[in-house]
């Protein structure tokens, strides 16, 4: 058992790209690579992402596959690892449990995973993480790249991310 960081993908790893349809358009930020590299190590890192251009026809699943791939590639190349990508491709409309901040895609990676709850967190970029992360009973760091408000914990980028894990 170990504890796992639930990662956020558009605007949180990745530079938001609406319906992002192609490794091409996935701009990585580069923030991420070094302390991800650490965190690989003691954390489950697992991705949580709302992608719901799938179920209003704008990608596909081959293109969603594509930028999800290009995301793990780009991370593992750098050294760090990533276990598992969790979408939910429903419209908001759907009213699916999946859809953050719906918790379903989390208990899935907990029924996948031997996971310690105490111990992870949520990182995003939105009120959506955040709020998943405290319907779940897990701490949510808010990364910042917007400049928004609200969280347990705040982050510039993922050295701080990095800086506030290992002060916790
Ligand atoms: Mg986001």
């Amino acid at each position: 058992m170990k504890p796992a960081l639930f990662l956020d993908r558009d605007g949180t790893l990745n530079v938001d790209c609406p319906y992002c349809n192609s490794s091409e358009k996935t701009i990585m930020y580069d923030d991420i690579f070094v302390p991800l590299e650490e965190l690989s190590k003691k954390y489950y890192i697992i991705i949580i992402t709302n992608q719901s251009g799938v179920g209003k026809g704008i990608i596909t699943m081959a293109q969603l596959d594509e930028v999800n791939n290009k995301v793990k590639v780009e991370i593992e190349g750098r050294g760090g690892r990533v276990d598992a990508i969790f979408c939910c491709i429903h419209k908001p409309e759907d009213k699916c449990e999946c859809r953050k901040p719906n918790t379903k895609l989390l208990s899935l990676a907990f029924s996948s995973f031997s996971i310690d709850r105490e111990h992870s967190f949520v990182i995003g970029d939105d009120d959506k993480d955040m709020v998943m992360a405290r319907n779940f009973g897990i701490r949510g760091i808010r990364i910042r790249r917007k400049g928004d408000e609200n969280g347990d914990y705040f982050a510039q980028d993922f050295y701080k991310v990095l800086e506030v894990i290992n002060g916790t």
